[in-house]
């Protein structure tokens, strides 16, 4: 695979945002730090929702006022409405919101109190309010594979919410697997689908590997034509509103598999294995990503 795939770090958001422990504010700009020096140029750092029902984001100010300054790093913020997106855009600090719609109704009420449709709205609102401020806009379509709630999801459903989004002009659209029930014969079919349908906005693809089908379902996305992956260091993550949700793909694994396909993802994976085991440090227990708990192998990648 002699392409170039761009990777987004989750960590800081959709890594944390599940644990019981607080996890201090400088240790979320710690972990940015270093994800920057292992290489990434696109952080989803924070997202603004009710601290009261998202704890450990409740410091989103404050990891946005903490944020360095890096060359050509863009910062994500989060938002599920547009008085997150008020709030995300009056820190003044990030370059991107990340605007979230659901392919179910009961999904949909359960995550952000809206139907699917009206969360498809409400994405490209704040896609919009991104776009006024001079930020740019992104939207993930969640529950793409799956729903905790009302299991199946129809795949035209997913394929005409992509094409909804694509009108309001984001940087591109993302199929998420919030519960990890994907197989990688679905996200061929849909991911091939989805990206021919918005052609040539990019696709971002979102795994959880619940079932231990998370990086088979990274391999399957990148060859049927997405460009742009999510995963989370050390492989941290869930949901607070879906059951059964378990970690992200981890960033050192989803990299090595990539590097040895002979992808170009601008990443230092020697940087993100230290990066693994000062988290794990940090969080007092070792992380779900394998690679950074196997001897390198045959020597650690720098591309
Ligand atoms: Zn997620």
């Amino acid at each position: 695979m002699s392409r170039r795939i761009s990777f987004v770090e989750v960590g800081p958001r959709d890594g944390l945002q599940n644990e019981k422990a607080l996890v201090s504010t400088a240790d979320k700009l710690e972990l940015i730090r270093r994800s920057i020096a292992a290489g990434a140029r696109r952080i989803e750092v924070t997202s603004f929702v009710n601290p009261r029902r998202v704890p450990q984001m409740a410091d989103a100010e404050e990891v946005c006022a903490g944020l360095p300054a890096a060359q050509g790093v863009s910062y994500i913020g989060l938002v599920l409405n547009p008085r997150g997106a008020e709030r995300a855009i009056a820190t003044g600090a990030l370059h991107e919101l990340g605007a979230v719609c659901v392919s179910t109704d009961t999904f949909a009420m359960a995550n952000q109190g809206q139907t699917s449709e009206e969360s498809v709205a409400a994405a490209k609102a704040i896609i919009a309010m991104a776009q006024d401020a001079g930020l740019k806009g992104q939207a993930t379509i969640a529950a793409t594979f799956g729903c905790p709630f009302e299991g199946e999801v129809g795949e035209d459903r997913v394929v005409a919410m992509a094409v909804a989004l694509a009108e309001a002009g984001p940087i591109e659209v993302a199929l998420a697997d919030t519960i990890g029930v994907a197989d990688p014969a679905h996200v061929s079919r849909l991911v091939a689908r989805v990206v021919a349908a918005i052609a040539p906005l990019p696709v971002r693809v979102h795994f959880h590997n619940t079932r231990g089908t998370g990086l088979a379902n990274v391999w399957a996305a990148v060859e049927a034509g997405a460009s742009v992956v999510d995963a989370a260091l050390g492989g941290l993550g869930g949901c607070p509103f879906a059951p059964g949700a378990a970690g992200n793909v981890a960033s050192e694994d989803v990299i090595y598999m990539l590097h040895r396909a002979g992808a170009a993802t601008g990443m230092d994976l020697s940087k993100l294995i230290e990066a693994n085991h000062w988290l794990a440090g940090v969080m007092g227990r070792n992380l779900p990503g394998m690679v950074a708990q196997a001897p390198a192998f045959p020597k650690i990648s720098q591309e």
